[in-house]
């Protein structure tokens, strides 16, 4: 087969995103428009969530979610050792003190095991965490009735990181109704399940959370009088009550946010659809695909295999980038990035994040692969495969 250039992730764009976009162009509002809301309500319809509160990424997204919990210095906040660092940066914004949960070794996703037993020591040493972000790696959800249990018997709050797992659903929960969280965030970058180009949105049930996320988004300006903490100047008034930022999404971006979500369902469906042919492709292959737990239905954000060591994973990654294929590794484990290090974390505090980074890789997977595409994936795997026997 003639060499391809295949991502390991990319959108999917028609005709409708397009003219959705350009008839923004064409409006009177290119931001602070109508757009906004209507992709909030969207997003919150989808999920099944009563407040959602867009912001123009899911990076901006997470501070706002721990800005809004509270989280400030001397808070602590835990994250999963193996996400993208924006999962554990949110909280280094706010000043806070991060520390790392272990993942389970088989599927990279925060090990439940791990956490209780490090919750039981932080106890003793009262240091329990304010804050714990779970992250849904690869869209295939994180064991949420326990986590929530956890939550409730040591008193934290759980955000969600569903940057990968729009559309995904756990133990009867569509994910981002917050049924076992204060606050979910989604991501809508490009190699996301759907894309407002850059954007992020965060779902709540709390009205103060929503209300509070609103606020720090928005330069912390108040504009409705009956919020005011002095009386009204006039018409024109409004407060600035806290230090705020300015991570507003555009009109445009909502727009194209929009038209997208209107194909999520079938996003997801196709994602599976793949995933269930790497499946039974890879089933006589010496790697394994990561797969979801049973009770939940995964978004498919990423096909993740595992290989047998870190000499296969490296070779791998090699011929499936020299044949045009954007093998990427999900993800480094954060605690080993530099910025981390100087924190006082080395490697080895986390084992199995460090074991599953050294044997993980990701294959292309988005709605748009086409049957030749996972043809020439699968004969490049191989020839991966031949070259290490
Ligand atoms: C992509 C991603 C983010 C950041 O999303 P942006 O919208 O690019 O800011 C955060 N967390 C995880 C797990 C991600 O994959």
């Amino acid at each position: 087969m003639t060499k391809r250039t295949l991502p390991y992730g990319r959108q999917q764009i028609n005709q409708d995103d397009i003219a959705a976009v350009v008839s923004v162009l064409e409006s009177d509002w290119l931001t602070q428009g109508p757009k906004v809301t209507e992709f909030e309500q969207s997003v919150a319809q989808s999920v099944g969530v009563t407040y959602a509160v867009a912001a123009n990424s899911a990076t901006s997204a997470l501070h706002i979610a721990c800005l809004a919990l509270g989280v400030s210095t001397g808070s602590r906040v835990w994250v999963p050792a193996i996400s993208f660092v924006a999962s554990a940066n949110c909280a280094r914004y706010c000043g806070a003190t991060v520390d790392f949960i272990d993942v389970d070794a088989q599927t990279g996703n925060l090990c439940v095991d791990a956490l209780s037993e490090q919750l039981s020591q932080a106890q003793n040493k009262h240091c329990l965490p304010d804050v714990v972000i779970v992250v849904h790696l690869g869209g295939h959800s994180c064991q949420m009735p326990r986590l929530h249990e956890l939550a409730t018997t040591y008193g934290f709050r759980i955000i969600e990181d569903a940057s990968h797992a729009l559309g995904g659903s756990g133990w009867d929960q569509s994910i981002g109704n917050c049924y076992y969280s204060d606050i979910t965030v989604f991501s809508f970058h490009p190699v996301k399940i759907a894309t407002s180009a850059e954007g992020g949105m965060a779902t709540t049930e709390c009205e103060q959370l929503a209300h509070r996320m609103r606020l720090y988004a928005n330069h912390g300006i108040e504009k409705n009088p009956k919020f005011f903490s002095q009386p009204s100047d006039g018409e024109w008034y409004y407060e600035q009550q806290c230090l705020g930022f300015n991570y507003r999404l555009s009109d445009l971006h909502a727009a194209l946010g929009i038209s997208q979500l209107g194909r999520l369902n079938w996003f997801v469906e196709q994602r599976n659809e793949w995933a269930i042919r790497y499946s039974q492709a890879l089933a006589c292959l010496p790697v394994t695909l990561v797969q979801p737990l049973k009770d939940t239905y995964s978004s498919w954000h990423l096909a993740m295999i595992l290989c047998e060591s870190a000499e296969l994973k490296h070779r791998l990654f090699d011929v499936l980038r020299q044949h045009g294929i954007g093998a990427q590794v999900h993800y480094i484990p954060i605690h080993l990035q530099p910025y981390y290090q100087q924190l006082g974390f080395s490697p080895g505090y986390c084992p199995n994040a460090e074991r599953f980074y050294q044997r993980v890789l990701s294959l292309p997977l988005y709605p748009g692969l086409t049957e030749d595409d996972f043809a020439y994936v699968m004969q490049q795997l191989q020839r991966g495969l031949d070259a290490c026997a």
